[in-house]
């Protein structure tokens, strides 16, 4: 065990086919690694139950990560949501009690291949999933793509909590008006890399409180395992990026960010690691 204080992947889609064949063996290998929390954003309607019965699973087995629930509407699929998966989502957080309302966003990435697909109703989704996540008074898990001005606007005007912006890529000048409302920024394996030298300068201004570890496994992965499915267990690497840049312990990464993440969720443990 490289650090006694335990990590808190705030991003893995756990629940995703690509971990069918080995879902344990990894949580197994995440808690070797010190991974004792793991948050596990659904990303459609169609996907909340299987997520939900995967997290409560996974909620008290001795020597694995702990599962924890969100559930939202991503706009990358925005394409199957339907007005009445709305009412459900509402329905479905008043019952299971989800950690936060996510994966919810704008993605308004487009390139010479691939247009914005239909703007107008992903910014209609996304503001309504803020305000359910402003009536439960949960926090929101956010991803965003070429939309920080309107994603920042929603927020502003919604007067949420908190939340985290998932693998943050802005500005400086964005990170900052993020934390200004109350919001953490998630950090992954694009960290890793060295060449990401416009985002590791961005994770060197920032303080450690505004910081959050992720991996968005099985997407995304680390330097270490380039061309790989990435893994929970992997994120170790990101927290030691993260200590490099910012010339600090890998310990106190690991003991600020997952403080930074038990506040935003509200967990009320505060165990460390045996040995
Ligand atoms: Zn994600």
């Amino acid at each position: 065990m490289s650090t006694p204080n335990p990590m808190m992947d705030t991003h893995c889609h756990l629940d995703f086919p690509d971990f069918d064949p080995d879902r344990d063996a990894v949580l197994e290998s995440c808690y070797e690694h010190g991974v004792l929390d793991i948050i596990v954003p659904a990303v459609s309607a169609a996907t909340w139950q299987r997520t939900r019965e995967l997290c409560q699973t996974h909620q008290k087995t001795p020597n694995r990560p702990r599962l924890h629930l969100a559930v939202g509407l991503h706009p990358m699929f925005i394409e199957q949501h339907q007005p009445q998966d709305l009412s459900e989502l509402d329905q479905l957080v008043s019952q299971v009690q989800p950690v936060a309302i996510g994966e919810i966003g704008l993605d308004f990435y487009r390139s010479n291949t691939h247009s914005v697909i239909d703007p107008d109703k992903q910014l209609a989704f996304f503001d309504k999933q803020l305000m359910i996540a402003k009536h439960h008074d949960l926090p929101v898990i956010i991803h965003n793509r070429k939309a920080h001005d309107p994603c920042l606007s929603l927020l502003a005007e919604t007067g949420l909590r908190g939340g985290i912006i998932h693998a943050f890529n802005g500005s400086i000048q964005q990170a900052q008006r993020y934390i200004d409302l109350g919001f953490l920024l998630g950090f992954g394996g694009m960290l890793t890399f060295t060449r990401s030298s416009k985002l590791r300068d961005l994770v060197r201004q920032l303080p450690l409180q505004s910081i959050v570890l992720e991996t968005d496994a099985p997407d995304m992965t680390v330097a270490a395992h380039r061309g790989e499915r990435n893994s929970p267990a992997y994120l170790h690497y990101v927290r030691d990026a993260v200590a490099e840049i910012k010339q600090v312990s890998a310990d106190e990464v690991a003991r600020v960010t997952t403080s930074n993440a038990r506040r935003l969720f509200a967990f009320h443990t505060a165990d460390t690691l045996s040995n």
